[in-house]
């Protein structure tokens, strides 16, 4: 986010360009029980003012198209799903220090840019295989993320409530506002490298790697500053929000006319995606997006046809603009190496510009014995080295990681320095959907995604 191009984005649209995909089937949306308290919370969310600005989604996009040129590498991540009660300093302020960690890793140990960008400031809404959950013969509508309803299994909780899309817009504010801070306001200056990791060192193998890295940095600082220089991008931090847009009333209703351009963009965020479940080309997922100009992704799953792909393109980008759209493959570590290449390959034949992320969570979700969702960190490396391995043998660039994660020492997912082993799962459990990375696990995964930027 940066201090230029900070003209607000203010009008409403008038033209209806912006609900044509109200025609069309939108998978994945709540059966709101009452139509009229909807309206109403859509009507207060339309005239709340922007998340962010449109110039700060054009930079992004800037950003986005040096990846899509091989020129940069971008880190996507955070809670599969956040919660409301999670909206707090400490909760961000860790998650912000491990995406700080993993990036410098990633800077300096992989010697490329790193555009960051968090699944977090509007991340609270949530695709789901079936729509309703029984537990001991009770059936209760599925948790839909807290813009939807609430995580308790009670009827009262699980009922859809619209009041929750303010909560999630207020929420968001308060978490980008955190975010702001901390990225701007000294936090993440480089001179900090090692104080983010003080919590860490000792204890943990991927922390004692980070410190020996942390104190290279230093000398190479003090040389720098030795020679008279200490540019600005050494005390503050480009940081990007983004969440998939999976609610539509909450998006659209979040849609604003761009004042310097007449163009709409989404401000609730600067990135928004389309997940796995919500992208048919006929459906108003990809309606809505094809109407408004942040730059976004799509999450492609492993029966993706490079048919699909390139229709996806001629809908989303049809002016082939770069930065605009990313593809978030998400195979699995066992599909990876066969169902990517004739993707990229096609897609690259086609002349279409895109950057082209990995995503290694999705593809690799199993339950545990004991009923818990989790992932093994080996199949999460697996996958994004089969990613690099595609990448390379075609010529083209692996652009980067989209990841879950948090800063806190859970145990949801299996392996990493600590040897989390499925027994363990039960001690920290603690996420509201998708098992995610822990510290120790997210900066063993940035060493490692560094060493394959370097040798690719
Ligand atoms: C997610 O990102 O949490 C998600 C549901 O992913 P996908 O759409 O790839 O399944
Ligand atoms: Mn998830």
């Amino acid at each position: 986010m940066s201090a230029t191009n900070l003209d607000p984005v203010s009008g409403p649209d008038t033209s209806g360009a912006l609900d044509t995909w109200r025609d069309l089937p939108a998978a994945q949306q709540p059966d709101w029980p009452d139509r009229g308290e909807l309206d109403k919370v859509v009507a207060e969310l339309a005239s709340v003012p922007p998340l962010v600005f449109a110039g700060e989604c054009d930079q992004l996009k800037d950003r986005m198209a040096a990846v899509a040129r091989g020129e940069a590498f971008v880190l996507q991540g955070g809670d599969c799903a956040e919660t409301f009660a999670g909206a707090t300093a400490e909760n961000v302020r860790n998650k912000l220090k491990t995406l700080l960690q993993m990036a410098i890793v990633l800077t300096y140990a992989g010697r490329v840019p790193v555009v960051k960008i968090g699944r977090l400031a509007g991340q609270f809404a949530k695709p789901r295989s079936k729509p309703t959950e029984t537990r001991d013969g009770v059936e209760l509508p599925a948790y839909r993320g807290d813009m939807v309803n609430g995580f308790d299994f009670t009827a009262e909780t699980r009922r859809p409530d619209p009041n929750r899309l303010l909560r999630a817009y207020h929420s968001s504010a308060v978490t980008l506002n955190l975010a702001r801070a901390f990225t701007k306001g000294g936090y993440a200056d480089l001179r900090q490298v090692h104080a983010w990791n003080q919590d860490f060192v000792a204890e943990s193998p991927a922390g004692r790697r980070y410190e020996q890295l942390a104190r290279e940095i230093d000398q190479a600082l003090s040389f720098m500053r030795a020679c008279g220089a200490d540019p600005e991008e050494f005390h503050t931090v480009e940081f990007y929000s983004s969440h998939e847009a999976l609610i539509l009333d909450y998006d659209r209703a979040l849609t604003r006319i761009d004042s310097r351009t007449g163009l709409p963009y989404d401000v609730s965020a600067h990135m928004v995606w389309i997940g796995e479940r919500t992208r048919q080309l006929d459906g108003a997922h990809v309606e809505f997006f094809s109407r408004i100009r942040n730059p976004i992704g799509v999450k492609l799953g492993p029966t993706t046809t490079p048919e699909e792909a390139i229709a996806l393109i001629d809908k989303l980008n049809p002016d082939n603009e770069p930065g605009r759209l990313t593809f978030i493959a998400r195979m699995g570590a066992g599909k990876v190496r066969d169902a990517l290449p004739t993707l990229v390959e096609k897609v690259n034949a086609s002349g279409a510009t895109v950057a082209w992320v990995c995503d290694p969570m999705h593809g690799n979700t199993f339950e545990a014995p004991s009923g818990h969702k989790t992932r093994r960190l080996d199949d999460v490396l697996d996958e994004v080295a089969g990613f690099f391995e595609v990448h390379h043998a075609l010529g083209t660039h692996p652009g980067g990681i989209h990841i879950e994660f948090t800063g806190d020492d859970v145990t949801e997912c299996v392996g990493g320095g600590h040897a989390i082993v499925e027994e363990d799962l039960a001690l920290r459990y603690e996420t509201a959907c998708d098992p995610r990375l822990n510290r120790g696990q997210s900066l063993d995964l940035a060493f490692r995604v560094a060493e394959l930027y370097r040798s690719s």
